[in-house]
């Protein structure tokens, strides 16, 4: 289901006036929800369109690659992972982030992204804040905040791309929250299973072994 759309903020930068023509940003921003509208999990519905000088360079959207089945006809991929607050949460990794898959397309036919805008549904996680760093992005615009981006936000600050958030609140996850209080299918710890998770699962496992009395 795709967003409704966000409305124009009022800026002293914006050339609307009287008029009501969208600003750039306004216009870019509002596109948005519209390709986060194609995402296949629904878990995290987001998008992102990559622009250079008030063009569109290229887009992506939460979903499987090309030919690889999707979340919303075959079900998650359920994995526990490490998150990039530290805590562990059971996430759904059928999935490439709208920003990895946007810059996938990029790769794919040639574009180059250097001195480019990401408009994007959320703050980048620190692993898509590190690919657009080394791409060459010059700032992010995010509808929203990611309640883990602390990270992200302290790696595209030391890299110098500016960061601005449209609005001021955490993106909600009404799915998310729905399956984890439900409990989503036990996560089996088998490959793709976060290190961590499993040293931790490890070490519980030789406690609960020293823990046997020793057969006489
Ligand atoms: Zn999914
Ligand atoms: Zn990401």
């Amino acid at each position: 289901m795709t967003e409704a759309l966000p409305q124009p903020q009022p800026s002293s930068a914006s050339p609307s006036g009287a008029t009501g023509r969208p600003s750039w940003d306004e216009y870019f921003v509002q596109l948005v929800p519209l390709v986060a509208g194609r995402a296949t999990c629904d878990r995290g519905r987001s998008g992102c369109v990559i622009v250079r000088d008030h063009r569109i360079v290229c887009s992506g959207y939460v979903g499987s690659p090309p030919g690889l089945p999707h979340c919303d006809d075959v079900g998650h991929l359920w994995r526990n992972v490490v998150e990039d607050d530290g805590g562990i949460r059971t996430h759904c990794v059928r999935t490439i982030h709208a920003e990895q898959n946007a810059l996938a397309q990029a790769a794919k036919y040639g574009l180059p992204l250097a001195g480019t805008t990401v408009y994007c549904t959320m703050e980048p996680c620190a692993t898509c804040a590190m690919l657009l760093i080394s791409v060459g992005v010059e700032r992010v615009v995010a509808l929203r905040r990611y309640h883990a981006a602390q990270q992200s936000r302290d790696l595209l600050a030391a890299a110098g791309v500016q960061l601005d958030v449209w609005y001021d609140e955490d993106q909600q996850y009404p799915n998310q929250l729905n399956a984890d209080a439900a409990g989503a299918p036990a996560p089996d710890l088998a490959p793709g299973v976060v290190a961590g998770t499993v040293a931790g699962s490890v070490a519980a496992a030789l406690a609960d072994e020293a823990a046997v009395p020793e057969a006489e």
